[in-house]
C-alpha cells in the first residue's frame, strides 16, 4: 500500500510587501506555502489575499502567526520602527533588508537579546528574477546556521541561497563587495561610451565588443584572490604596474582629444602610480587592495 501523506509545506510570515517582498511572497504562495503578510500600508498587502496569504492586522499579530518570520522592508531603521514591541520569543528571524555589516550584527543580537534566532540576508537580484527559473538569483544568508539549515528548502524557494558564515554581518559584506564590483565596472562602461560618444561608432555595434572584453577581463579576479591568499604579489603577473603606469598617459591622453571628464578613471591610475612610487613596479595591481585597506591583515 503506498504511503498518499503529503507533508504539509511550513508556513511563514513576510513584514513588507513593496515591490522585492511582492515577489518573494509570490514564490511562497505559488508553491503552497501558508503564508501571512503584513505590510504598513495595508492597500499593497490586498493583492497577495487575492493569491492566498493572509493579511494581518498588525506586525505583531503577523509575528505570532509563524515561527519564520522573513522582513523585506526599507531598511533596517525600518525593520526596528516595525518589530518594536512585538514578542519575537521563539521566533526564527531573517532579514532580507538591505544594511551595512554592522546593521546585520547590531540586528542579530538585538534579535537574540529578545528571544529570536536570527539570519541575515542580501539578495542578489532585482524582483523580476525572483522565483524566474535560471535568472541566476540568489540571496547570501549569515548568522544561525542551525535556522539556516532548518529553513533551508524555504528559503530556496524564491532564489538560490548562499550561506556565507556565522557572523551576521558576512551577508551584508558580502553583498556589498558584489554591488562595489558592479559600479567600479559601471563607471568604466560609463567612460567607455563618453569617449565613442559623437563618433561614427553605433553604441550598439560597440557594446558586444565591450561585454566580451569585460567578461574576459573578470577572470582576473581568480589570479587577485590567488596572490591575495600567497601574499606573493609577484607570481603569475602578466601585465606589471610599471608598464600599467606607463600607458596610463595614453589613456588620459585619449580622454583630453575625446574631450572626456577624466574623473572615472584617474582615482585608480592615481592608486596604481602610489604602488609603483613604492617600488612595487614587478606586480600587477593586487597591491592596491592593500593601499585601499591598509593594516588589516
Ligand atoms: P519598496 O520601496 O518597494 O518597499 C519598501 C517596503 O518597506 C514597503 O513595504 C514599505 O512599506 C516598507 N517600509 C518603508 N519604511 C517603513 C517603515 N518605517 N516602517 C515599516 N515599513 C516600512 O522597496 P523593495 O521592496 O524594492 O525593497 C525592500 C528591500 O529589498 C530593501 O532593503 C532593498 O534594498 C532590498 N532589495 C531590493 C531590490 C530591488 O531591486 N527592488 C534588490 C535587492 C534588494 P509601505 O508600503 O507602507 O511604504
Amino acid at each position: 500500500m503506498s504511503d498518499n501523506t503529503v507533508t504539509p509545506l511550513a508556513p511563514l510570515t513576510l513584514l513588507g510587501t513593496g515591490a522585492m517582498g511582492t515577489a518573494l511572497a509570490r514564490t511562497w504562495l505559488a508553491a503552497g506555502h501558508p503564508l501571512t503578510v503584513w505590510n504598513r500600508t495595508p492597500s499593497r498587502a490586498e493583492a497577495l489575499a487575492a493569491e492566498g496569504a493572509t493579511v494581518a492586522a498588525s506586525a505583531a499579530e503577523a509575528v505570532a502567526a509563524s515561527r519564520l518570520v522573513v522582513t523585506c522592508l526599507l531598511d533596517d531603521d525600518s525593520v526596528g520602527e516595525t518589530l518594536d514591541g512585538v514578542d519575537l520569543t521563539g521566533r526564527d528571524l531573517v532579514n532580507l533588508t538591505t544594511g551595512t555589516p554592522a546593521d546585520g550584527r547590531s540586528r542579530a543580537a538585538w534579535a537574540e537579546a529578545r528571544g529570536a534566532r536570527f539570519l541575515d540576508g542580501g539578495i542578489m537580484a532585482v524582483p523580476p528574477m525572483i522565483g524566474a527559473p535560471r535568472s541566476g538569483a540568489y540571496v547570501f544568508y549569515s548568522g544561525s546556521a542551525e535556522l539556516f539549515e532548518e529553513h533551508r528548502e524555504t528559503l530556496a524557494v524564491p532564489a538560490g541561497t548562499t550561506y556565507v558564515g556565522a557572523d551576521p554581518g558576512f551577508a551584508a559584506l558580502c553583498d556589498v563587495a558584489l554591488l562595489s564590483g558592479m559600479y567600479g565596472m559601471f563607471a568604466g562602461v560609463t567612460h567607455a561610451f563618453a569617449l565613442i560618444r559623437g563618433e561614427d561608432i553605433e553604441p550598439k555595434e560597440f557594446a558586444p565588443l565591450l561585454v566580451s572584453w569585460l567578461t574576459a577581463m573578470a577572470q582576473s579576479a581568480y589570479g587577485t584572490a590567488d596572490r591575495l591568499q600567497s601574499g606573493d604579489y609577484r607570481t603569475g603577473v602578466v601585465s606589471n604596474l610599471a608598464m600599467q603606469v606607463a600607458g596610463k598617459a595614453t589613456l588620459l591622453r585619449t580622454a583630453e582629444e575625446q574631450g572626456v571628464d577624466p574623473d572615472l578613471l584617474t582615482p585608480f591610475m592615481t592608486l596604481m602610480e602610489r604602488r609603483l612610487a613604492d617600488g612595487h613596479g614587478d606586480e600587477d595591481t593586487t597591491g592596491l587592495v592593500e593601499l585601499l585597506a591598509p593594516g588589516k591583515d
